[in-house]
């Protein structure tokens, strides 16, 4: 059963590596439909800091013409024949940052899809067949059924769409480790994921501290629900005045070029875990002194489960979270104006692209 929709998908691609900042509007051939296949015509796309990265090559080097994009929101237009996880066509759905997997291999099996071998990368990873995979800045994408989820109707779009990447990166973290009423969880980085971390640490029910590099932040972090604020470039002696303090951290900036984890070690329970989940640029390396690492876990995360995006999302609609989203309409300018503000840390905390029915006619 297909509603009208073209053989060719348009989007917002990087033609010029030395341009990254002004993708053009492109045509693009999708991926082979295959019997577990769904084609989602796109409503908008959250801007992710890994939109960043890939775009910037920072990662790797860019194929010509890619799309990025990975926190969709939409509604289901082609279904294949073998699909039965009971999605029906014109069900609104969000796609994250992966759009396949083996489904069969242990980690697949327990719920840990995200460290399957064989995971696929909304954008800028080949398939097994080699074809690319193109993101969410375009009119439609296809994915395996199991990645698109269903959004519950409580929360609108432009506010669901960064829940998809950003929301579940930090939220499966703070699940895995014990976030929760009676535990000190700190937030460090306080962007488009980190805000979202301190929402969910609070709704969680932790005693939440955000972490930023400057107090410029302060006001919005109290906000946002942390009882409590650091400025870690700013503030004097804080490793020494939070000693022994915390049962989590989570580091969610996109680099850890000013983070001193050997400072954060110092404010750890014995016992307790540090999880980052930074994607820095691929010249980055993470140094750390050895004696400094006392009882403390150092660990990372990867997105999250279809399982664990499920059980956010129900949190979200039933305690009626509310991240906060800067909206823009889709266009040439709308790309280049979220890709210029990202870089420059010029956004309140998460730009939604928005207004794909204008654009893509
Ligand atoms: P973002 O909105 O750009 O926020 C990044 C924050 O990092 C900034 O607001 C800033 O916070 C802090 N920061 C920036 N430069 C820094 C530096 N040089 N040293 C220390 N802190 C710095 O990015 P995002 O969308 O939240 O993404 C954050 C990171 O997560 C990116 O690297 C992204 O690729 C990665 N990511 C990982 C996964 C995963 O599965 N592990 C999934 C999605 C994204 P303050 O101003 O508060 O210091
Ligand atoms: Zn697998
Ligand atoms: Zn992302």
């Amino acid at each position: 059963m297909t509603t009208n929709y073209p053989e060719e998908f348009q989007g917002f691609g990087i033609v010029d590596k030395d341009d990254w900042l002004h993708p053009k509007k492109i045509n693009f051939k999708p991926k082979e439909f295959t019997p577990n296949s769904v084609d989602i015509k796109i409503e908008c796309c959250g801007v992710c800091g890994s939109d960043i990265h890939c775009a910037k090559s920072d990662w790797s080097e860019l194929s010509h013409g890619q799309v990025v994009g990975h926190e969709i929101i939409g509604t289901v237009a082609k279904i294949g024949p073998d699909c039965n996880t009971g999605l029906k066509i014109g069900d609104r759905v969000g796609v994250g940052a992966q759009v396949f997997s083996c489904l069969d291999c242990d980690r697949c099996k327990n719920d840990n899809e995200p460290y399957c071998p064989k995971f696929v990368t909304t954008y800028s990873q080949p398939y097994e067949d080699g074809y690319i995979s193109q993101g969410g800045y375009a009119n439609y994408i296809r994915v395996h059924e199991h990645f698109a989820v269903p959004i519950p109707e409580e929360i609108p779009s432009e506010l669901a769409a960064p829940l998809m990447c950003g929301g579940i990166t930090v939220f499966s973290p703070l699940l895995r480790n014990g976030c929760g009423p009676g535990k000190k969880v700190g937030i460090v980085g306080i962007g488009g994921i980190g805000h979202m971390g301190v929402i969910f640490a609070k709704a969680l029910g932790a005693e939440v501290w955000a972490f930023s590099r400057k107090n410029n932040k302060k006001e919005d972090a109290l906000k946002l629900g942390a009882d409590h604020y650091v400025a870690t470039m700013e503030d004097e002696d804080w490793d020494k005045k939070l000693f022994d303090t915390f049962d989590l951290v989570v580091v969610c900036a996109s680099s850890l070029t000013d983070i001193k984890i050997d400072r954060f070690v110092k404010v750890m329970k014995i016992g307790s875990s540090i999880i980052s989940i930074t994607a820095p640029s691929r010249e980055e390396k993470l140094v750390l002194n050895p004696l400094g690492l006392l009882g403390v876990k150092i660990g990372n995360s990867g997105i999250g489960s279809v399982k664990e995006i499920k059980t956010m999302l129900d949190l979200v609609a039933k305690k009626n979270l509310k991240i906060w989203v800067e909206t823009i309409p889709i266009s040439e300018k709308g790309v280049n104006e979220a890709f210029e503000r990202m870089e420059s840390g010029d956004v309140r905390y998460r730009f939604t692209l928005v207004d794909y029915d204008k654009e893509f006619k």
